[in-house]
């Protein structure tokens, strides 16, 4: 079976529009702040804003240029810390190299961070309370496995990669002792040993690794359930646009040998916007309640 995010995503854009549209006065806000001209973000904010409008949810895109310094980015974060009227704020990644990531993620309010990559909500997270944000691609995960009927319980999952954004957080959901955890986790990297055999073994597998086609058959055992986060660029001269984007799983050849896959794209990404337009309604729900 192939899992279908861009349906399951679809399906909960509509419960999301639903929720907005009965909401009476002001409508839940996200903050997104671009800096420099790195084409690909243009496209990630771009899309982010495109789903905002179409559930309700008012979207404030926050252009900056590349040559900004960190106490500029600071600055603009703080005034939105500071306005009622936003309940999200998004500074989308990577930053110009002059621009330590991790001063941004801690000076957005922990309310207010949706991403869900703030040092507090990563430790609520690891802590086991659910009141605080999860990270989108990780907490999609979670749902489209939940969709798809996967029972996590006593599974042996597997997490390639140990990313803060993937990996780690991924790792984290799915060992709580919760409804869609209590699986038994390993995690992989680029150190580990013997990865087949860790693969090979394993009920579930989530690739978080960034290299195109790198899981391939002969690494997952049959009936598996494999969870392909990867998007990769890859030349392609039989397309008009002379490139392709796969995952990180060889599709063609694991699909036969697992129960479930994810395909790439149509999978996990789509589902990490949905968590995005969540976790801001989430957070207008929070403060204004
Ligand atoms: P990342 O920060 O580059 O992390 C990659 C991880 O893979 C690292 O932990 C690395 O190990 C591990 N790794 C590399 N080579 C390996 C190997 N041979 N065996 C085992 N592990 C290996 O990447 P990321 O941000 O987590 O993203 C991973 C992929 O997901 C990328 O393709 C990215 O574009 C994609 N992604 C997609 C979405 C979405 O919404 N669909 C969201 C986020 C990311 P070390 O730690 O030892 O280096």
């Amino acid at each position: 079976m192939i899992i279908d995010g861009k349906a399951i995503a679809l399906q909960i854009q509509e419960e999301i529009k639903t929720s907005i549209s009965s909401i009476q006065g002001r409508k839940p806000c996200l903050a997104v702040i671009l800096v420099g001209e790195h084409p690909p973000s243009q496209i990630y904010v771009g899309r982010k804003i495109k789903a905002c409008t179409e559930v309700g949810i008012i979207s404030r895109k926050i252009e900056m240029k590349q040559s900004d310094s960190e106490k500029d980015v600071l600055s603009q974060i703080a005034k939105l810390n500071e306005d009622d009227h936003v309940d999200g704020i998004l500074v989308q990644l990577p930053l110009p190299p002059h621009i330590n990531p991790f001063a941004i993620t801690l000076a957005i309010d922990p309310r207010k961070d949706v991403d869900g990559f703030h040092p507090l909500n990563i430790g609520l997270l690891v802590e086991g309370q659910t009141d605080g944000f999860f990270p989108c691609t990780p907490l999609g995960i979670k749902v489209l496995l939940e969709r798809s009927g996967v029972e996590m319980s006593g599974q042996h999952a597997l997490v390639i990669g140990r990313s803060n954004i993937v990996g780690k957080p991924m790792a984290a959901i799915l060992m709580q002792n919760t409804i869609g955890g209590n699986a038994t986790v390993t995690i992989a990297h680029s150190f580990t040993k013997n990865l087949k055999d860790l693969s090979s073994r394993a009920d579930i597998i989530i690739a978080a690794i960034g290299k195109p086609k790198f899981l391939t058959a002969d690494m997952v055992k049959e009936g598996a359930v494999v969870i392909d986060v990867g998007t990769n660029k890859i030349d392609n001269p039989t397309k008009p646009s002379g490139y392709q984007i796969v995952g990180d799983v060889d599709f063609d050849q694991v699909k036969n040998k697992c129960s479930m896959i994810t395909p790439v794209p149509g999978g996990v990404g789509p589902m990490t916007i949905a968590m995005l337009l969540s976790n801001t309604l989430r957070s207008f729900q929070k403060r204004t309640s």
